[in-house]
C-alpha cells in the first residue's frame, strides 16, 4: 500500500486524501461532494491560489488574458493536455486582470505564462505557448505522462 495522495478539491479547496489505486475512480471530495479530479482546466484566482498550490499532484496554471491573441489561440491546446492527463497533472487557468495582485506575486512578464507547481511550490515556468506535443514533452520532462 502507497501513501494515500493530498489533492485540492477544484471546487471547494477541500483538500483530500486520495489513494493512488482510486484515482482512476473519479473520485469524489468529501467535503462538497463533486469530482476531485477534472478533464477540463479549471478557474484559479487569488482566493483559491494557496489551497490550489498544495498536494501531490502537479498543477499546471495558464496565466493569460482576454486581451491576448496567443492565450486564445493556445485554450484549445491546454484543454488537449488536461483532457489527456486527467489524473495524473491538474490544470487550470489564471485570469491576469481579474488577479492583479496574485500576477504580481507571480511576477508575470508576459503571456502567455505556464507555470507548474508541486507541493505548494513552483517547479517549472515556461513562457509563451507550445504546441500539444511540446507541451506534454516539457510535461514529461518533470515526470508527468
Ligand atoms: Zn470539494
Amino acid at each position: 500500500m502507497t501513501d494515500p495522495l493530498l489533492i485540492p478539491c477544484p471546487h471547494c479547496n477541500g483538500l483530500n486524501r486520495i489513494p493512488a489505486q482510486r484515482l482512476g475512480d473519479a473520485p469524489k471530495c468529501g467535503r462538497c461532494k463533486a469530482g476531485v479530479l477534472l478533464s477540463t482546466p479549471f478557474d484559479l484566482t487569488q482566493g483559491d491560489y494557496a489551497s490550489q498550490i498544495k498536494g501531490d499532484l502537479p498543477l499546471l496554471v495558464d496565466v493569460w488574458a482576454d486581451w491576448c491573441g496567443p492565450c486564445k489561440s493556445f485554450a484549445p491546446t491546454f484543454a488537449q493536455a488536461a483532457a489527456q492527463l486527467s489524473g495524473k497533472c491538474r490544470f487550470a487557468k489564471l485570469d491576469s486582470e481579474a488577479n492583479p495582485q496574485l500576477s504580481g506575486q507571480l511576477a508575470i512578464r508576459s503571456i502567455p505564462s505556464l507555470i507548474l507547481f508541486k507541493n505548494g511550490r513552483e517547479v517549472a515556468r515556461q513562457s509563451g505557448a507550445l504546441p500539444l506535443q511540446q507541451l506534454l514533452g516539457w510535461l514529461r520532462g518533470h515526470g508527468i505522462a
